[in-house]
């Protein structure tokens, strides 16, 4: 049995994956009902810290993963003790950190962004002018945008800083992004290294929006990502799945933008597109097999829905048209199994696949246009 903290829709997907090949996986949640938790082979309805939670899942499981950013590294340390965990405390401890995963990816040879790091009010004084404009973002608890101010002088950084409660932060120069990409990559149990084709990412009011693949970079850009993941998780002695994020600049430069320590929202491309999931990918190294093929087979673009899908037309949900996305061809619908739609919330996404780059785009601009997608320039 493979142990999972967490009960998001990765963890869902994961399990779909782990029952594919066989395997059963026992979820620890606080939520009896979440996507994961639906569909189970046991559930253990506790807070990640509890320890008597902990220790049921440390006797049910053999070995234990995670699907979210911020479990706590202290429950990955107790169930250490009782097993192995994929990935380990300290790699989610780096990368639960902007300050750390920072200092951390420099240590790699790697560049990030310009950033200062800000944790008492003194460390405004001595601010570089060249960080401005900025974005102040929690060093901790930040995803989807969550937990970032942009801010344009060092007052208005300094206010930014205090109204988020003068919690630790970074003071990041804000870059002109010509696109942004992400790379995710395998280690298994014995240091083995697969990497997925590279994804382009679009974002929306901070938010995961399009993910398309391959991504329009050159093949020297794409080798490079490729080769800063690998180190990454080398580096990290990392067993499992993790995601860097970057940032192109112009003239290809790149810049690491932060790393995830799980299956991310920009691979679920992988479900169809490629020969093995990160999802699969996940599975095998928990249970000990071999890495699976990362070869893509078609074009593809994932679509995140967002419970704004729901508003279309009135102030009470309505279900989005799924029957009219599904009669498209190569088209696939995920379902998260999440009850209640709320504008922002992640409820589905969509993969559009296609023989090239344009059928792929021609028939996720249909799908986008059926469930009123805020796509961006992500389908340009
Ligand atoms: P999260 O943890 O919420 O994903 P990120 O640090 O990845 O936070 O920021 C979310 C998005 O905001 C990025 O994908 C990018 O589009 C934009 N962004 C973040 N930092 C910068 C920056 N330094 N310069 C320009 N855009 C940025
Ligand atoms: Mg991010």
């Amino acid at each position: 049995m493979i142990g999972l903290l967490g009960g998001g829709q990765l963890g869902r997907m994961m399990i779909q994956a782990a029952h594919a090949l066989g395997e059963r996986v026992v979820v620890l949640d606080p939520d009896a009902q979440g996507p994961a938790a639906q569909i189970a082979d046991q559930v253990i309805c506790s807070p990640y810290t509890d320890s008597d939670g902990l220790g049921q899942l440390s006797a049910s499981a053999q070995v234990f993963t995670t699907e979210f950013e911020n479990v706590p590294a202290e429950s990955l340390r107790f169930l250490a003790r009782h097993g192995r965990t994929m990935p380990d405390a300290r790699s989610v401890a780096v990368a639960q950190d902007r300050i750390d995963e920072k200092q951390f990816i420099v240590s790699c040879g790697i560049d990030v962004a310009p950033h200062a790091v800000i944790s008492r009010l003194d460390d405004f004084d001595d601010l570089e002018e060249s960080l401005f404009p900025g974005i102040l973002k929690s060093a901790r608890l930040g995803y989807d945008g969550k937990g970032q101010h942009k801010v344009d002088t060092a007052a208005q950084a300094r206010a930014a800083w205090q109204s988020m409660g003068s919690v630790a932060c970074v003071l990041e120069k804000r870059l002109p992004l010509e696109r942004e990409i992400s790379v995710i990559c395998a280690r298994d149990q014995q240091g083995a290294l697969a990497v997925f084709p590279v994804g382009e990412n679009t974002h929306r009011h901070g938010i995961l929006a399009v993910t398309r693949v391959p991504a329009a970079v050159s093949s020297a850009v794409a080798e490079q990502a490729c080769q800063a993941a690998r180190q990454i998780a080398q580096s990290l002695a990392y067993v499992g799945v993790l995601c860097v994020e970057f940032f192109v600049l112009s003239g290809g430069r790149l810049i690491v933008n932060e790393i995830a320590p799980r299956p991310h929202n920009s691979g679920h491309y992988t479900i169809e597109a490629c020969e093995t999931s990160q999802f699969e990918q996940q599975v095998r190294i928990c249970s000990g097999r071999p890495l699976g093929d990362t070869g893509l087979k078609s074009c593809a673009i994932m679509l995140n829905v967002l419970g704004d899908a729901w508003f279309k037309s009135s102030a009470s949900p309505v279900e989005p048209d799924w029957e009219a996305v599904r009669a498209q061809p190569d088209v696939y619908v995920h379902l998260y199994g999440k009850s209640d739609p709320r504008v922002g919330r992640k409820m589905a996404h969509v993969t559009c696949l296609g023989g090239s780059m344009d059928e792929a785009l021609t028939r996720a601009r249909i799908v986008a246009d059926i469930l009123g997608l805020d796509v961006g320039d992500g389908l340009a």
